[in-house]
């Protein structure tokens, strides 16, 4: 039995060399987006997309956005310095924006480029709601789940890294970057895996403790999103984000760790 495993060892790690394999956990999949030249097209795809947008600016809920962006932006680069990674946190530049379009929804891109829906308020319904939301895309992007998504779909999609791509395939290649980072066609989206929803569930609630912002009240929000009729969740937002009652246990089983960093 024993050489049967070893057996089964080798040829997994043999396997991986070429398609990956099921049995091994296997280091992430990121080769193909290296972190910095995914800041540079996320910085040229935000400022592209905002500017086709009609930004609010100069209201008591456009200056909100962007107290609240500035907090939760100093609590995930605590998290990161807490986290011994203080190496990254020059390729965060943080921009906050607030569209007036239509529809429901909050993207935030590498390098912490962030917009957020006016429609959107109804459902995030106020400042802890907003943190909260705004908490879990950036849990997003502190554990790179846009970049795994990104650096896979390169692979199968276009079969060469980020900048090689960028040359040979570049209307593709940023199709493929408005997919993964839902600033494109809501039918259109790569949905995260329930991993790595739950990782970013479990990182938002200590990045909002970091902020000062009570973790408890985001998962209040996360409830009232799961309280919804269906027929409001068909933004990309609710797509990528469908609550459960499972996910909402998770993040109550999450919550004494989160609330060590929250002082009230
Ligand atoms: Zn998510």
């Amino acid at each position: 039995m024993k050489t049967y495993w070893i057996l089964l060892v080798i040829l997994c790690l043999s396997l991986s060399l070429f398609a990956g394999c099921a049995f091994l956990p296997g280091p992430r999949a990121l080769s193909y987006a290296p972190e910095d030249q995914l800041v540079i097209l996320s910085r040229e795809q935000y400022r592209e997309f905002v500017a086709s947008q009609d930004v609010i600016l100069g209201t008591d809920r456009s200056e909100l956005v962007e107290k609240v962006g500035q907090r939760m932006a100093g609590a995930t680069e605590e998290y990161l310095a807490l986290q011994a990674r203080t190496d990254e946190l020059s390729r965060y530049s943080w921009s906050f924006s607030l569209l007036r379009e239509p529809c429901r929804n909050l993207w935030a891109a590498p390098g912490g480029f962030t917009a957020v829906c006016a429609d959107f308020w109804p459902y995030v319904q106020n400042e802890n709601g907003l943190a909260a939301v705004m908490a879990h895309e950036y849990a997003h992007l502190v554990a790179g789940h846009g970049r795994e998504l990104m650096s896979a779909a390169l692979k199968k999609r276009i079969g060469a890294p980020l900048s090689t791509a960028l040359l040979e395939e570049p209307d593709a290649t940023r199709q493929i970057w408005r997919e993964v980072f839902g600033m494109g066609n809501p039918q259109q989206i790569y949905p995260y895996s329930l991993q790595q929803e739950a990782e970013a569930d479990r990182i938002a609630l200590t990045l909002l403790a970091l902020a000062g912002y009570d973790p408890r009240q985001a998962i209040q929000m996360w409830e009232h999103l799961y309280r919804l009729e269906n027929s409001e969740k068909t933004e990309n937002f609710f797509i990528r984000h469908p609550v459960s009652t499972e996910r909402l246990e998770r993040m109550r089983n999450a919550l004494p760790e989160a609330m060590k960093y929250f002082e009230g």
